[in-house]
């Protein structure tokens, strides 16, 4: 038998997510964002549950090529443009729209050989300070780019830095609204300024054509704890699990793990769990974190090493060697315990635990049926 740890892509929630994008935003054209592997999902798992997408938005040249091989033949578009010159022969060779950031890209652009031009994103930095072109020097680019042969329609893009929150005294994004607005307001083409964040809270106030629903596509929960996934109505594409491989009876005094960093001040029962941060597991999730014991809420004894962690079975008589253990994602019988939760408890964001997930966990699609 393989070590007992895997990961579960639910195909059914990432469908169900999209469709809570285009409820969101029912005007708009809906990017599936796809870059990082589809946020750990794996990119074929991600195309089964949001082929249903206008597009797919993403980095990579691999990814942009997986997804015309898997048989997509609508739009993709690289949010971070080309690299190098060369990237422009594999954009007209795979159909790829991509955003244009900076004055190199536009002239790599004016130097390609190309007999069907570029759609491409011309993108604003308007307060971010990430990628794209200041409002000054904005309107400059775009006039540049409509001169040249090689491109075809010029669309509009920003990103927010504050989507997810109320900052600077007010909701976040209006700085970078007026920033944006004050120089494209009259400039044709079709926009695109929201992430998931901003389809969530922003969007009846918001011109965006086409929203970039990343995180929430695969029901992570960009403003979590302001709110949860029951308050968004997104579904976790992923499970991590695995089981109880060893126990241990603890006496007032023992410790556990390296450091020695957790100890008993009571007779406590704990069980080995196969899975560490080598399997993508946060190592700096802090003694506590919580877990689920076939379904129940528990949390991890100690620290977390490589290839293990403890968790707390001592309120917990039935469980024992082979008890299914929840790292996030659906536990059974209708149990569920959000990436969001554990990553909070850990210190970062479910993004970074979902495209953490180590190539060595094995990964089952559970397909639509
Ligand atoms: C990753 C990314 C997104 C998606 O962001 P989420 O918060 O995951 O929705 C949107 N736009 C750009 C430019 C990105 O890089």
């Amino acid at each position: 038998m393989p070590r007992p740890i895997e990961a579960l892509i639910h195909v059914s929630a990432l469908a169900h997510n999209l469709a809570r994008a285009r409820a969101c935003a029912p005007d708009a054209k809906v990017w599936a964002v796809v870059k990082a592997n589809a946020y750990g999902h794996g990119i074929a798992a991600a195309y089964e549950g949001l082929r249903g997408a206008d597009g797919f938005a993403l980095l990579d040249f691999a990814e942009a090529e997986q997804l015309r091989a898997l048989g997509w033949r609508g739009p993709i578009l690289l949010l971070e443009g080309c690299f190098e010159t060369r990237d422009l022969e594999l954009c007209s060779r795979l159909r790829l729209w991509h955003a244009v950031h900076n004055e190199q890209q536009i002239d790599w652009l004016a130097m390609h050989k190309t007999h069907e031009p570029h759609r491409v994103f011309l993108k604003m930095n308007s307060g971010m300070n990430r990628l794209g072109f200041t409002p000054q020097a904005f309107r400059a680019a775009w006039t540049r780019l409509n001169a040249l042969p090689q491109v075809d329609e010029i669309s509009l893009m920003t990103h927010f830095s504050d989507a997810d929150a109320l900052r600077f005294g007010q909701d976040g994004i209006a700085h970078q609204v007026a920033a944006f607005e004050a120089v494209t307001h009259d400039l044709p083409g079709e926009r695109s300024v929201s992430n998931s964040a901003a389809t969530l809270r922003h969007t009846p106030r918001l011109r965006s054509d086409w929203v970039r629903a990343g995180i929430m596509s695969y029901g992570g929960i960009p403003d979590f704890p302001e709110h949860d996934d029951a308050y968004w109505d997104l579904q976790p594409a992923m499970t991590l699990r695995s089981k109880v491989i060893g126990l241990q009876n603890l006496q007032p005094g023992d410790s556990v793990g390296y450091g020695s960093s957790f100890t008993a001040d009571r007779p406590m029962r704990i069980g080995i769990v196969a899975c560490g941060y080598a399997d993508g597991y946060p190592r700096h999730c802090p003694h506590g974190t919580p877990v689920l014991v076939d379904g129940q809420r528990s949390g991890t004894v100690g620290r977390v090493s490589m290839d293990m962690l403890a968790v707390d079975l001592s309120a917990l008589p039935q469980a024992g060697l082979g008890s299914e253990i929840t790292l996030w994602g659906r536990g059974p019988k209708g149990s569920r315990l959000p990436i969001d939760e554990v990553a909070k408890a850990g210190g970062t964001i479910g993004y970074e635990l979902m495209c953490a997930l180590a190539r060595r966990v094995p990964v089952t699609i559970e397909h639509i049926d």
